[in-house]
């Protein structure tokens, strides 16, 4: 999504590739599970988190939206996002809403299965010229964060160059959509939000089948 972000009031004003390295170690969160509460609707989940989902926890996309996702609108787009409600656990006693995906011990439930934006926490991407690079978030964390790791080792991804190659692809695609959004009106973007929805989350994913083939015929589909 298109946000205005001053980097160097939110980052340590470098910015990475995959291969570098940055101070993402943090020894043990234990305790700790600040990034999982609280974050409204901004985990937005792209396809790839929905088939990791859905092959992870042998789910379909509807029973996460019932279960543990909810749709948000931004830039006009309609997406899936992570769902917040207040903990029912008095010993993860979170003053704020929490992913609905913490445990009782508050720790991350499907970790293997995780969305890719909790994947990067805190590292975040910014897109430039058809690709992008990665920022470290020096105000988000809690815990000193002192070893150094290689950033695609951190975001802990198979295929990994194919997995960028479709960030950058699935970014672009949707910001087509949000610049010609405010000059839709409400049925033309209703009807392209329903057109993006079934086709890339609605419709069941083949999770015995590699993702970016369903992907790229998708897509193919959608533009051609
Ligand atoms: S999916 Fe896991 S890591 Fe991501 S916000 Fe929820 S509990 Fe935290
Ligand atoms: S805020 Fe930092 S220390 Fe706390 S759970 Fe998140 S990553 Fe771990």
């Amino acid at each position: 999504m298109i946000r205005d972000i001053n980097l160097d009031e939110i980052s340590d004003g470098k910015l990475y590739e995959a291969g570098d390295m940055a101070k993402l170690g943090v020894d043990d969160c234990k305790g700790c599970h600040a990034c999982c509460c609280g974050m409204g609707d901004t985990i937005t989940l792209d396809p790839y988190d929905v088939y990791r989902l859905e092959k992870g926890l042998g789910k379909s996309f509807e029973e996460l939206l019932s279960e543990n996702l909810e749709l948000r609108v931004a830039d006009g787009i309609i997406l899936p996002c992570l769902a917040m409600k207040k903990s029912e656990n008095a010993d993860i006693g979170t003053e704020s809403e929490g992913c609905t995906f913490l445990d009782a011990n508050g720790r991350c439930s499907i970790h293997q299965h995780r969305p890719g934006i909790c994947r990067l926490f805190p590292l975040g991407r910014i897109f430039e010229d058809g690709t992008h690079r990665y920022f470290l978030q020096v105000n988000e964390c809690r815990k000193e964060r002192n070893t150094k790791i290689k950033i695609k080792k951190w975001i802990d991804t198979a295929n990994f160059q194919k997995y960028e190659d479709y960030i950058d692809k699935w970014h672009y695609f949707l910001k087509e959509f949000t610049e010609r959004a405010p000059q839709m009106d409400t049925a033309e973007l209703k009807a392209l939000n329903m057109k993006i929805l079934q086709a890339f989350y609605i419709e069941s994913y083949d999770t015995e089948a590699d993702f970016y083939g369903q992907f790229e015929s998708r897509m193919e589909n959608f533009t051609g």
